[in-house]
């Protein structure tokens, strides 16, 4: 069984200040993780603005929780005139481990092309960290049907640059869901990751596609994730609005556990 990865979303949220009280009103749900076996165990992950991770990691090293911080992008050069860009190797200096890659606000606000976004993940895999992909169709192209099509040439583009995809995590976000509190329906979100499921067979071969993660994002809360998580090829949530607040991503992260017992 594939784990599945709650990754929370903060965007450009939240100050140092707010660290604390967040962790407080999480910290009795990741303590229940304890008592998931390891090998199943959710795991969580939490993408945040760089100011804080050092307080981040600070505070999850002092407290001992089980949060993985992420980044929320990374540029694909060693180093250079790249202003307002930040490179794995500073990421690595920091502790962090995983990033995302290729969010729809990126392609939508900051000019990101599935070319760049292949080129981040060559390098996050190159250098030894986990590049959590985002893919997903807009509205209109979800109307004019050419949902396949588009998450087809978005994972194409990067597995043209990295052939056997690494520890590459993958996440479906349907743009048309993010933040719009209209998410997808779990038949709607398990039929595209079926796809990309198939897509990745045909790609990688079936042992490899079998060890690849698929998130689904847009919308996702506690209303909707339990149902998500427990389709077949759901591995996960990457979660935006509703990992900024401790009790709604607590609500999550009890599901998660809870699907744990029940998912093949
Ligand atoms: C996201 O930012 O990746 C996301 C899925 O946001 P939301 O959960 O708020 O739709």
């Amino acid at each position: 069984m594939r784990k599945i990865l709650l990754a929370g979303n903060w965007k450009m949220n939240k100050l140092a200040r707010d660290l604390q009280p967040f962790a407080e009103g999480m910290s009795s749900t990741l303590e229940k993780l304890e008592n998931v076996v390891i090998g199943k165990r959710p795991e969580v992950a939490i993408a945040v603005a760089a100011p804080l991770f050092y307080p981040w990691q600070e505070l999850v090293k002092k407290a001992r929780l089980p949060i993985t911080i992420a980044a929320q992008n990374m540029h694909w050069a060693e180093s250079g005139a790249f202003t307002g860009e930040i490179s794995a190797g500073m990421l690595k200096e920091v502790g962090i481990t995983m990033t995302l890659i290729g969010h729809s606000e990126r392609r939508q606000y900051f000019g990101e092309t599935d070319e760049t976004v292949a080129k981040r993940t060559q390098t996050a895999l190159a250098q030894g960290l986990v590049p959590v992909v985002c893919i997903g169709e807009t509205l209109q192209e979800r109307e004019a049907g050419k949902t396949e099509e588009v998450v087809e040439r978005q994972l194409r583009a990067v597995t043209k640059v990295c052939p056997d995809l690494g520890s590459t995590i993958v996440a479906y976000e349907p743009v048309w869901a993010i933040g719009t509190g209209k998410s997808a329906t779990t038949a709607q979100a398990q039929e595209v990751h079926a796809f990309i499921r198939k897509l990745l067979v045909d790609l990688l071969g079936k042992a490899k596609a079998e060890t690849v993660r698929i998130l689904y994002g847009g919308s996702a809360s506690p209303a909707n994730i339990r149902e998500l998580l427990l389709q077949p090829d759901i591995d996960g949530g990457l979660i935006g609005g509703a990992s900024l607040k401790p009790e709604d991503f607590s609500k999550m992260l009890l599901d998660a556990i809870d699907v744990v017992s029940i998912k093949k």
